[in-house]
Order: C-alpha cells, then sequence, then structure tokens
C-alpha cells in the first residue's frame, strides 16, 4: 500500500516569482486543487499527465486560482476528444459561470461552439458543508470566509485512510477546528507573511502564519503546510508559525511531493 501524496504545483499568491506559479496542487497526480496560470506546462514539464486528473477541485473563482483552466481545456478537448470526461467542482455561486467563461473563451473562433465543445464538463456545485464522492477519495467540504465565495476541502484517500485538509484562501473561523480534526497534513494559506493582520484583512478576507499555527493546534493535524504568500515573506511566516505550534511546519515547494 503506497502513501498517497500531495505535489504542489506552486505556492505563490497572486503574483507569481521565477520558479513558483500561483498555488495549486495534485492530489496523488489524480485530482487538481485549483489550476495555476502555467498549469498545464507544470504538469508536461514534470512529466505528469494532464489527461490522468479527470476531478477538478476549485477552491474559489480568483484568478489566481482559475487562470489555468483554459489551457487544461484546450488539451482535454484536443487530446482526450470529449469533455464530458471531466469533473469540475467548484463553489456553487460562481463555478458554473467561470467554467462557461473560459469555454467561451478557448473556442471563442469555432462557427458552432457547442459542436466544438461536443459535451460540457461535468460541473459540480458545492456550497455549505457535505460530502463529494470520488472513486478513490472521499471529498468533504465546508464554505471558507473570502472575499467571494470559497470551499476548503478536507479529503480522504479510502485505501489508507490518510487525509489532507486544504484552506484554500481565507480568514479564520473557529469551525476549521473541527473540520480538519486529526488530518494528516494540513495545507493553510498565509498572505499576510508572518502577519500581523490588518484592517485590509476584514475586506479581502485572508490569513497570516499565525492563524496557520492556530488552526494547526486546534485540528491536531500531524503537520502543517503553509502556502499562497509572496516569495519574500516565506522564512518569516515559518519562523512565526514555529513559534505558535509544536507541529511541524514546512512551505509547499513547488513539484516537491509530500507524503501524508
Ligand atoms: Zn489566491
Ligand atoms: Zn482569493
Amino acid at each position: 500500500m503506497t502513501a498517497p501524496f500531495l505535489r504542489p504545483l506552486g505556492s505563490a499568491d497572486w503574483l507569481q516569482t521565477k520558479g513558483n506559479d500561483n498555488s495549486c496542487y495534485t492530489l496523488c497526480d489524480r485530482l487538481l486543487i485549483d489550476c495555476n496560470s502555467a498549469l498545464l506546462m507544470n504538469l508536461l514539464n514534470h512529466d505528469i499527465d494532464p489527461l490522468s486528473m479527470d476531478t477538478v477541485l476549485f477552491t474559489h473563482m480568483h484568478i489566481d486560482h482559475c487562470m489555468g483552466l483554459a489551457a487544461l481545456l484546450m488539451y482535454w478537448r484536443v487530446r482526450k476528444g470529449d469533455l464530458g470526461l471531466l469533473t469540475i467542482a467548484g463553489p456553487a455561486a460562481t463555478v458554473r459561470e467561470q467554467v462557461m467563461l473560459t469555454l467561451d473563451f478557448v473556442f471563442h473562433d469555432s462557427r458552432d461552439r457547442m459542436a466544438e465543445i461536443k459535451r460540457l464538463p461535468n460541473i459540480v456545485e458545492l456550497s455549505g458543508d457535505g460530502v463529494y464522492d470520488h472513486p478513490d477519495f472521499a471529498i468533504a467540504y465546508t464554505d471558507s470566509d473570502h472575499a467571494v465565495p470559497g470551499l476548503c476541502y478536507r479529503i480522504t484517500d479510502k485505501a489508507t485512510g490518510r487525509a489532507v485538509g486544504l484552506t484554500g484562501d481565507t480568514y479564520y473561523q473557529a469551525k476549521y477546528g473541527a473540520f480538519f480534526d486529526g488530518v494528516d497534513l494540513l495545507v493553510h494559506e498565509c498572505s499576510y507573511g508572518a502577519g500581523p493582520l490588518d484592517d485590509f484583512a476584514t475586506v479581502c478576507r485572508h490569513t497570516s502564519a499565525r492563524e496557520a499555527a492556530d488552526v494547526a493546534n486546534e485540528s491536531g493535524t500531524r503537520r502543517l503546510m503553509l502556502t499562497h504568500a509572496y516569495e519574500p515573506k516565506r522564512e518569516a511566516a515559518l519562523a512565526e508559525a514555529r513559534r505558535h505550534t509544536d507541529v511541524p511546519v514546512l512551505w509547499a515547494t513547488p513539484f516537491q511531493p509530500v507524503e501524508f
């Protein structure tokens, strides 16, 4: 039995830096969590087959999390021939509109767009609390608290029972301790780096390493992975998180898979 793994494809916030694209991950190279800007090349350059990922889970539809969907849809349409085999799940309020806008953008030059697309992807609209069942993974979700509708995911590998939690972009919520209870790996955003949060945090709804450490403590996770911060903020963010939790803290280093 092999351990499941999370493979970061980037851990930047909305501004990429050399070698680090926006925050985005594969789970066992089977699921995609968000679609960063250079998604398709990030996969191909590391010998990961874009067609092996039949499910995309969007945390929310801010552009740094969904820019790469256009290239993925084009690749799937040409290489697989049928977009109906691709499932795209995300916030109920926004995922369908964003997918349709993206299809419109990708196939804008086709005289009969729907004939070109053949079948729409399977769009799954999620909100509130629930579980989306994948053949290999049980995917629990709960609403995040961000500037736009968003979701946190808790994904359990059915073969091993191991679980990973992902916050997406979010403000702190007391419910996260229970939602992520006992996960083997918690991936938490830290847009504010070492912090502290300022007044604008109540508008943009992001967190710092301090709140990430709080959620790590409250959930009892085995490890905390920080992500979604501008590169120069990284070291201070790691140090701040380690000041507030005894849980091992690591950075979401692009293309370094982490078993959980
Ligand atoms: Zn973001
Ligand atoms: Zn966002």
